[in-house]
């Protein structure tokens, strides 16, 4: 891009590349032989004018001289040709490198829509029987849960009342993996209750589910982080 911008401020445009093609194109056709190369301004000038690496005002002097030198055409045309494909492969490199960023940028995007799917769940435990105690229902099916869901929208049971209540993920032999309190709220007749859940390391298995009305027992649920 930069290579571009200095281009343009050398002063070529496509007219006048078009410009210096023809005049060259009829020093050719014209056929001016000059096997001593006489007053021929050297390869380098013309790699440097067929390149654009000349700017346009100094490459200007050369033009009478080009028109009027067929190996000078020759010469330039072969440098010509490699710097356009030079110029192809780097538009083709700059192509591939847009392609590779877009599509990383496709999976940076996939990855936060991915992560939005499964940050928020919903634990609906309105048609559960309320079992009193730190010990869940053994028959009673777990509550399954994605592990990542950093974002619990707890339905209650039916009839349960508003107000603070406690939250606490222990494992089955009791140890205690995460705890919060939170409000619950009655709104179209769901009481449901938000917790943001953090764990130190995010582990799939079998938990306990432990929600309490602050003050009063807790009732345990069968949960399944998966
Ligand atoms: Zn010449």
């Amino acid at each position: 891009m930069q290579r571009e911008a200095g281009l343009n401020a050398k002063g070529y445009s496509e007219r006048d590349e078009k410009r210096i093609l023809d005049a060259l194109g009829r020093g050719l056709l014209k056929e001016f032989p000059n096997p001593d190369r006489a007053g021929c301004p050297g390869s380098d000038v013309l790699n440097r004018i067929a390149s654009h690496e000349m700017p346009l005002a100094e490459a200007e002097k050369w033009l009478d001289h080009l028109t009027s030198c067929s190996p000078c055409y020759s010469d330039f045309s072969q440098f010509q040709s490699a710097y356009q494909r030079r110029r192809t492969r780097t538009i083709l490199a700059i192509a591939a490198g847009i392609l590779i960023v877009a599509s990383l940028a496709g999976w940076a995007f996939l990855g936060k829509h991915k992560e939005s799917f499964v940050t928020t769940a919903v634990l609906d435990l309105r048609n559960r029987s309320i079992p009193r105690g730190t010990e869940p229902n053994p028959t009673e099916p777990p509550l399954e849960i994605n592990h990542a869901a950093t974002h619990w929208n707890i339905y209650l049971p039916l009839g349960s009342s508003e107000g603070q209540y406690d939250i606490r993920i222990v494992t089955p032999s009791g140890e205690l993996l995460f705890a919060a309190d939170g409000t619950a709220k009655l709104a179209d007749e769901i009481t449901s209750l938000q917790i943001s859940v953090s764990f130190s390391s995010p582990r799939s298995g079998r938990y306990v589910l432990q929600i309490s009305k602050t003050g009063s027992e807790w009732n345990s649920y069968p949960l399944l982080l998966r």
